[in-house]
Protein backbone atom coordinates (compact mmCIF):
# COMPACT_ATOMS: atom_id res chain seq x y z
CA UNK A 1 0.00 0.00 0.00
CA UNK A 2 1.37 3.40 -0.94
CA UNK A 3 -1.04 6.23 0.04
CA UNK A 4 -0.48 9.58 -1.59
CA UNK A 5 -1.01 13.29 -0.43
CA UNK A 6 -4.12 14.07 -1.35
CA UNK A 7 -5.24 17.45 -2.29
CA UNK A 8 -8.20 17.66 -3.70
CA UNK A 9 -10.92 20.05 -2.99
CA UNK A 10 -13.76 16.96 -2.50
CA UNK A 11 -13.97 14.31 -2.10
CA UNK A 12 -11.17 14.60 -0.08
CA UNK A 13 -8.46 13.35 2.38
CA UNK A 14 -9.78 12.04 5.26
CA UNK A 15 -8.02 10.89 8.79
CA UNK A 16 -5.90 7.44 8.20
CA UNK A 17 -7.35 6.51 11.76
CA UNK A 18 -10.62 6.51 10.92
CA UNK A 19 -10.25 4.63 7.61
CA UNK A 20 -8.49 2.20 9.74
CA UNK A 21 -11.42 2.30 12.44
CA UNK A 22 -13.92 1.63 9.64
CA UNK A 23 -12.15 -1.18 8.13
CA UNK A 24 -11.50 -2.86 11.54
CA UNK A 25 -15.44 -2.23 12.04
CA UNK A 26 -15.96 -3.15 8.07
CA UNK A 27 -17.21 -6.75 8.75
CA UNK A 28 -19.02 -6.40 11.76
CA UNK A 29 -20.25 -3.56 13.77
CA UNK A 30 -19.42 -4.19 18.04
CA UNK A 31 -21.50 -7.53 18.82
CA UNK A 32 -24.07 -6.59 16.05
CA UNK A 33 -23.27 -9.52 13.66
CA UNK A 34 -23.06 -7.07 10.54
CA UNK A 35 -21.41 -4.34 8.95
CA UNK A 36 -23.26 -0.38 9.27
CA UNK A 37 -23.95 -0.98 5.20
CA UNK A 38 -26.61 -4.43 6.14
CA UNK A 39 -28.08 -2.25 9.54
CA UNK A 40 -31.61 -1.31 9.66
CA UNK A 41 -31.77 2.53 10.01
CA UNK A 42 -34.58 1.84 13.14
CA UNK A 43 -32.40 -0.55 14.68
CA UNK A 44 -30.47 0.10 17.80
CA UNK A 45 -26.90 0.05 17.23
CA UNK A 46 -27.90 2.80 14.23
CA UNK A 47 -29.78 4.69 16.67
CA UNK A 48 -26.94 4.75 19.02
CA UNK A 49 -24.56 5.79 15.85
CA UNK A 50 -26.74 8.76 14.93
CA UNK A 51 -27.23 9.87 18.60
CA UNK A 52 -23.14 9.98 19.43
CA UNK A 53 -22.79 11.79 15.94
CA UNK A 54 -25.22 14.49 16.62
CA UNK A 55 -24.13 14.63 20.37
CA UNK A 56 -20.31 14.83 19.20
CA UNK A 57 -20.62 17.86 16.90
CA UNK A 58 -23.11 19.55 19.26
CA UNK A 59 -19.99 19.60 21.70
CA UNK A 60 -17.26 20.90 18.97
CA UNK A 61 -19.01 23.62 17.56
CA UNK A 62 -20.82 24.44 20.82
CA UNK A 63 -24.30 24.13 18.86
CA UNK A 64 -27.05 25.92 21.48
CA UNK A 65 -30.06 24.46 22.14
CA UNK A 66 -32.27 25.97 19.95
CA UNK A 67 -30.10 24.60 16.92
CA UNK A 68 -31.45 21.39 15.48
CA UNK A 69 -28.86 19.37 13.33
CA UNK A 70 -30.19 17.57 10.27
CA UNK A 71 -28.37 15.16 8.20
CA UNK A 72 -29.41 15.24 4.59
CA UNK A 73 -29.10 14.00 1.32
CA UNK A 74 -28.92 15.75 -1.94
CA UNK A 75 -25.66 16.99 -1.68
CA UNK A 76 -25.00 21.11 -0.97
CA UNK A 77 -26.88 21.66 -4.62
CA UNK A 78 -30.13 20.48 -3.03
CA UNK A 79 -29.41 22.93 -0.68
CA UNK A 80 -29.19 26.21 -2.88
CA UNK A 81 -32.84 24.86 -3.45
CA UNK A 82 -34.24 24.02 -0.14
CA UNK A 83 -33.07 27.27 1.31
CA UNK A 84 -35.71 29.44 -0.20
CA UNK A 85 -38.32 27.06 -0.20
CA UNK A 86 -38.06 26.78 3.54
CA UNK A 87 -37.43 30.70 3.94
CA UNK A 88 -38.53 32.81 1.27
CA UNK A 89 -41.63 34.03 2.45
CA UNK A 90 -41.94 37.35 1.30
CA UNK A 91 -39.93 36.28 -1.98
CA UNK A 92 -36.87 37.85 -1.68
CA UNK A 93 -33.09 37.07 -0.02
CA UNK A 94 -29.90 38.93 -0.21
CA UNK A 95 -27.13 36.94 -1.58
CA UNK A 96 -23.59 37.99 -1.04
CA UNK A 97 -21.57 36.79 -4.28
CA UNK A 98 -17.81 35.87 -3.60
CA UNK A 99 -17.23 32.89 -6.08
CA UNK A 100 -18.52 30.33 -7.59
CA UNK A 101 -20.73 28.63 -5.09
CA UNK A 102 -22.52 31.50 -3.97
CA UNK A 103 -23.28 32.69 -7.29
CA UNK A 104 -24.66 29.00 -8.32
CA UNK A 105 -26.71 29.52 -4.89
CA UNK A 106 -28.25 32.93 -6.23
CA UNK A 107 -28.92 31.89 -9.69
CA UNK A 108 -30.66 28.61 -8.01
CA UNK A 109 -32.92 30.77 -5.39
CA UNK A 110 -33.73 33.09 -8.85
CA UNK A 111 -36.41 30.32 -9.65
CA UNK A 112 -38.52 31.17 -6.08
CA UNK A 113 -38.45 35.13 -6.07
CA UNK A 114 -36.34 38.11 -5.96
CA UNK A 115 -32.67 38.13 -5.68
CA UNK A 116 -30.79 40.76 -4.58
CA UNK A 117 -27.21 40.69 -5.04
CA UNK A 118 -25.90 43.05 -2.13
CA UNK A 119 -22.19 42.70 -2.96
CA UNK A 120 -20.23 40.70 -5.44
CA UNK A 121 -16.47 40.20 -5.80
CA UNK A 122 -17.42 39.00 -9.47
CA UNK A 123 -15.20 42.42 -11.14
CA UNK A 124 -11.83 40.76 -10.16
CA UNK A 125 -12.48 37.08 -10.90
CA UNK A 126 -13.92 36.27 -6.91
CA UNK A 127 -10.26 37.12 -5.48
CA UNK A 128 -11.37 39.32 -3.07
CA UNK A 129 -13.74 39.74 -0.80
CA UNK A 130 -15.89 42.82 -0.39
CA UNK A 131 -16.07 44.76 2.39
CA UNK A 132 -18.75 43.27 4.69
CA UNK A 133 -19.11 46.84 6.61
CA UNK A 134 -21.04 48.72 3.65
CA UNK A 135 -22.82 46.03 2.74
CA UNK A 136 -26.49 47.36 3.10
CA UNK A 137 -29.57 44.60 3.85
CA UNK A 138 -32.77 44.99 2.06
CA UNK A 139 -35.68 46.11 4.13
CA UNK A 140 -37.69 43.12 2.28
CA UNK A 141 -35.49 40.49 2.35
CA UNK A 142 -36.08 37.16 4.39
CA UNK A 143 -32.53 36.45 4.74
CA UNK A 144 -28.90 37.01 4.05
CA UNK A 145 -27.12 34.09 2.15
CA UNK A 146 -23.18 33.73 2.03
CA UNK A 147 -20.58 31.18 0.98
CA UNK A 148 -18.30 32.08 3.95
CA UNK A 149 -15.02 29.93 1.94
CA UNK A 150 -15.23 29.43 -1.49
CA UNK A 151 -13.79 26.26 -2.32
CA UNK A 152 -12.66 27.07 -5.99
CA UNK A 153 -11.74 30.69 -5.54
CA UNK A 154 -10.23 30.88 -2.08
CA UNK A 155 -11.46 33.24 0.28
CA UNK A 156 -12.94 33.23 3.14
CA UNK A 157 -15.49 35.97 4.90
CA UNK A 158 -13.44 36.66 8.28
CA UNK A 159 -15.99 39.93 8.82
CA UNK A 160 -19.78 38.45 8.91
CA UNK A 161 -22.27 41.26 7.35
CA UNK A 162 -24.49 43.05 9.61
CA UNK A 163 -27.88 41.54 8.76
CA UNK A 164 -30.10 43.72 10.55
CA UNK A 165 -31.78 40.60 12.49
CA UNK A 166 -32.67 38.68 9.39
CA UNK A 167 -31.20 35.26 9.33
CA UNK A 168 -27.71 34.66 7.81
CA UNK A 169 -27.26 31.74 6.15
CA UNK A 170 -23.76 30.58 5.36
CA UNK A 171 -22.67 27.63 3.44
CA UNK A 172 -19.21 26.34 5.04
CA UNK A 173 -19.16 23.29 3.15
CA UNK A 174 -15.48 23.40 2.72
CA UNK A 175 -14.83 25.17 6.17
CA UNK A 176 -16.60 23.17 8.10
CA UNK A 177 -15.26 22.28 11.68
CA UNK A 178 -11.89 23.75 10.38
CA UNK A 179 -11.96 26.50 13.06
CA UNK A 180 -14.47 27.60 15.99
CA UNK A 181 -17.69 29.35 14.79
CA UNK A 182 -20.21 31.25 16.91
CA UNK A 183 -23.41 29.14 15.82
CA UNK A 184 -24.97 31.92 17.43
CA UNK A 185 -24.72 34.40 15.01
CA UNK A 186 -26.39 32.26 11.94
CA UNK A 187 -29.82 31.25 11.18
CA UNK A 188 -29.00 28.44 9.10
CA UNK A 189 -25.18 27.23 8.99
CA UNK A 190 -24.99 23.91 6.70
CA UNK A 191 -22.29 21.93 4.34
CA UNK A 192 -21.41 19.21 2.52
CA UNK A 193 -19.71 17.20 4.61
CA UNK A 194 -17.34 15.40 1.16
CA UNK A 195 -14.57 18.28 2.03
CA UNK A 196 -13.58 18.41 5.45
CA UNK A 197 -15.73 16.25 7.59
CA UNK A 198 -16.18 12.41 5.72
CA UNK A 199 -17.32 10.83 2.65
CA UNK A 200 -19.33 12.34 -0.02
CA UNK A 201 -23.43 11.85 0.67
CA UNK A 202 -24.17 13.77 3.88
CA UNK A 203 -25.14 17.71 3.79
CA UNK A 204 -25.48 18.68 7.59
CA UNK A 205 -28.02 21.74 8.43
CA UNK A 206 -27.63 23.38 11.73
CA UNK A 207 -30.94 25.35 11.90
CA UNK A 208 -32.11 27.94 14.42
CA UNK A 209 -35.49 26.26 15.89
CA UNK A 210 -38.18 29.74 14.59
CA UNK A 211 -36.45 29.18 10.84
CA UNK A 212 -38.24 25.57 11.23
CA UNK A 213 -42.08 25.81 9.99
CA UNK A 214 -45.20 24.68 8.10
CA UNK A 215 -44.84 27.94 6.05
CA UNK A 216 -43.34 27.30 3.25
CA UNK A 217 -43.20 28.23 -0.12
CA UNK A 218 -46.36 26.80 -2.38
CA UNK A 219 -45.26 22.92 -4.04
CA UNK A 220 -42.65 22.26 -1.89
CA UNK A 221 -41.96 19.03 -1.38
CA UNK A 222 -42.26 16.58 1.54
CA UNK A 223 -38.58 15.77 1.12
CA UNK A 224 -37.57 19.16 0.61
CA UNK A 225 -39.00 20.97 4.12
CA UNK A 226 -36.79 21.39 6.50
CA UNK A 227 -39.62 20.38 9.22
CA UNK A 228 -40.34 17.17 7.57
CA UNK A 229 -36.56 15.92 8.81
CA UNK A 230 -36.18 18.02 12.17
CA UNK A 231 -39.76 16.79 13.80
CA UNK A 232 -37.92 12.91 12.65
CA UNK A 233 -34.74 13.62 14.27
CA UNK A 234 -33.18 13.10 10.66
CA UNK A 235 -35.14 9.73 10.22
CA UNK A 236 -37.94 10.28 8.10
CA UNK A 237 -36.76 8.19 5.07
CA UNK A 238 -33.72 5.95 5.54
CA UNK A 239 -30.76 8.44 6.01
CA UNK A 240 -27.36 7.69 4.27
CA UNK A 241 -26.57 5.47 7.01
CA UNK A 242 -22.58 4.41 6.59
CA UNK A 243 -21.71 7.76 5.72
CA UNK A 244 -23.22 9.02 8.86
CA UNK A 245 -21.10 6.31 10.41
CA UNK A 246 -17.65 7.60 8.49
CA UNK A 247 -18.14 11.35 9.87
CA UNK A 248 -19.19 10.56 13.44
CA UNK A 249 -15.68 8.44 13.58
CA UNK A 250 -14.35 12.29 12.20
CA UNK A 251 -15.47 13.50 14.83
CA UNK A 252 -14.61 11.57 17.62
CA UNK A 253 -11.14 11.93 15.86
CA UNK A 254 -11.30 15.60 16.48
CA UNK A 255 -12.23 15.86 19.69
CA UNK A 256 -9.32 13.71 20.51
CA UNK A 257 -7.06 15.80 18.51
CA UNK A 258 -8.68 18.77 21.17
CA UNK A 259 -11.63 19.58 18.95
CA UNK A 260 -11.80 23.17 16.64
CA UNK A 261 -9.23 25.60 18.52
CA UNK A 262 -6.61 22.52 18.70
CA UNK A 263 -7.42 21.81 14.48
CA UNK A 264 -7.31 25.56 14.07
CA UNK A 265 -3.71 26.11 15.16
CA UNK A 266 -2.51 23.47 13.14
CA UNK A 267 -5.02 24.32 10.02
CA UNK A 268 -3.49 27.96 10.66
CA UNK A 269 0.37 26.64 10.90
CA UNK A 270 -0.26 24.63 7.34
CA UNK A 271 -1.81 27.09 5.69
CA UNK A 272 1.52 29.52 6.88
CA UNK A 273 4.21 27.44 5.53
CA UNK A 274 2.61 27.25 1.89
CA UNK A 275 1.53 31.53 2.04
CA UNK A 276 4.92 31.98 3.23
CA UNK A 277 6.28 30.41 1.00
CA UNK A 278 4.07 31.48 -2.25
CA UNK A 279 4.96 35.37 -0.58
CA UNK A 280 8.88 34.95 -1.14
CA UNK A 281 8.52 32.56 -5.06
CA UNK A 282 9.83 33.76 -8.08
CA UNK A 283 7.83 31.40 -10.15
CA UNK A 284 4.44 30.76 -8.35
CA UNK A 285 1.93 33.32 -6.91
CA UNK A 286 -1.34 33.56 -4.84
CA UNK A 287 -4.40 34.47 -6.93
CA UNK A 288 -6.47 36.00 -3.41
CA UNK A 289 -6.02 39.51 -1.75
CA UNK A 290 -3.90 38.46 1.87
CA UNK A 291 -6.68 39.50 3.83
CA UNK A 292 -8.98 37.61 2.23
CA UNK A 293 -6.99 33.67 1.66
CA UNK A 294 -8.24 31.02 2.79
CA UNK A 295 -6.60 28.39 5.34
CA UNK A 296 -8.60 25.71 3.49
CA UNK A 297 -8.01 26.27 -0.70
CA UNK A 298 -5.09 27.73 -1.38
CA UNK A 299 -4.73 28.69 -5.41
CA UNK A 300 -1.91 29.36 -7.17
CA UNK A 301 -0.13 30.05 -10.60
CA UNK A 302 2.76 30.11 -12.81
CA UNK A 303 1.62 32.85 -14.79
CA UNK A 304 2.29 30.15 -17.48
CA UNK A 305 -0.08 27.67 -18.84
CA UNK A 306 2.90 25.57 -19.71
CA UNK A 307 4.96 25.69 -16.22
CA UNK A 308 1.12 25.39 -14.89
CA UNK A 309 0.44 22.14 -16.52
CA UNK A 310 4.31 20.75 -16.26
CA UNK A 311 4.28 21.58 -12.22
CA UNK A 312 1.27 19.50 -11.83
CA UNK A 313 2.22 16.84 -14.33
CA UNK A 314 5.47 16.41 -12.16
CA UNK A 315 3.88 16.58 -8.97
CA UNK A 316 1.25 13.83 -9.89
CA UNK A 317 4.20 11.69 -10.06
CA UNK A 318 5.49 12.52 -6.96
CA UNK A 319 2.93 11.74 -5.05
CA UNK A 320 1.59 14.97 -4.47
CA UNK A 321 -2.14 14.56 -6.00
CA UNK A 322 -5.41 16.29 -7.01
CA UNK A 323 -3.64 19.77 -7.18
CA UNK A 324 -4.89 20.94 -10.48
CA UNK A 325 -6.75 24.12 -10.31
CA UNK A 326 -10.23 24.69 -11.28
CA UNK A 327 -10.97 25.46 -14.70
CA UNK A 328 -12.23 29.18 -13.90
CA UNK A 329 -9.08 29.81 -12.09
CA UNK A 330 -6.92 28.02 -13.97
CA UNK A 331 -3.29 26.66 -12.28
CA UNK A 332 -3.00 24.83 -8.97
CA UNK A 333 -5.16 24.37 -5.76
CA UNK A 334 -3.86 22.85 -2.80
CA UNK A 335 -6.57 22.22 0.09
CA UNK A 336 -5.37 21.79 2.96
CA UNK A 337 -8.40 20.34 5.06
CA UNK A 338 -8.46 19.16 8.69
CA UNK A 339 -7.01 15.44 7.92
CA UNK A 340 -4.11 16.51 5.53
CA UNK A 341 -1.21 15.91 7.54
CA UNK A 342 1.39 19.21 7.85
CA UNK A 343 4.29 16.44 6.29
CA UNK A 344 1.71 17.12 3.44
CA UNK A 345 2.02 20.31 3.23
CA UNK A 346 5.41 20.03 3.56
CA UNK A 347 6.37 17.70 0.94
CA UNK A 348 4.54 20.42 -1.40
CA UNK A 349 6.37 23.44 -0.25
CA UNK A 350 9.67 21.20 -0.91
CA UNK A 351 8.61 19.86 -3.93
CA UNK A 352 7.85 23.51 -4.99
CA UNK A 353 11.28 25.04 -4.42
CA UNK A 354 12.70 22.09 -6.41
CA UNK A 355 10.71 22.83 -8.92
CA UNK A 356 11.64 26.80 -8.92
CA UNK A 357 15.12 25.92 -8.48
CA UNK A 358 15.02 23.99 -11.94
CA UNK A 359 13.00 26.79 -13.91
C1 LIG B 1 -18.63 21.34 -3.11
C2 LIG B 1 -19.41 22.51 -2.66
C3 LIG B 1 -20.80 22.61 -2.88
C4 LIG B 1 -21.58 21.61 -3.71
O1 LIG B 1 -21.68 20.40 -3.12
P1 LIG B 1 -22.34 19.15 -3.87
O2 LIG B 1 -22.45 18.18 -2.74
O3 LIG B 1 -21.41 18.72 -4.94
O4 LIG B 1 -23.66 19.57 -4.38
C5 LIG B 1 -21.46 23.70 -2.38
N1 LIG B 1 -20.81 24.66 -1.69
C6 LIG B 1 -19.48 24.60 -1.47
C7 LIG B 1 -18.82 25.68 -0.71
C8 LIG B 1 -18.74 23.53 -1.94
O5 LIG B 1 -17.41 23.48 -1.72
Amino acid sequence: MSRVFNFSAGPAVLPEEVLRTAQAEMLEYGKSGMSVMEMSHRSKDFEEILFTAEKNLRTLMNIPENYKVLFLQGGGCTQFAMIPMNLMRHKSADYIVTGQWSKKAAQEAKIFGQVNIIASSEDRNYSYVPDMESVKVTPESDYVYICQNETVHGTTIRTLPDTNGKPLVADVSSMFLSEPVDVKNYGVIWGGVQKNVGPAGVTIVIIRDDLITDDVLPFTPTMMKYKTHADNNSLYNTPPCYNIYVCGLVFKWLLKLGGTEAIHKLNKEKASLLYDYLDGSRIFHGTVDKKDRSLMNVPFVTGSKELDAEFVAEAEKAGLRNIKGHRSVGGMRASLYNAMPIEGVKALVDFMADFERRH
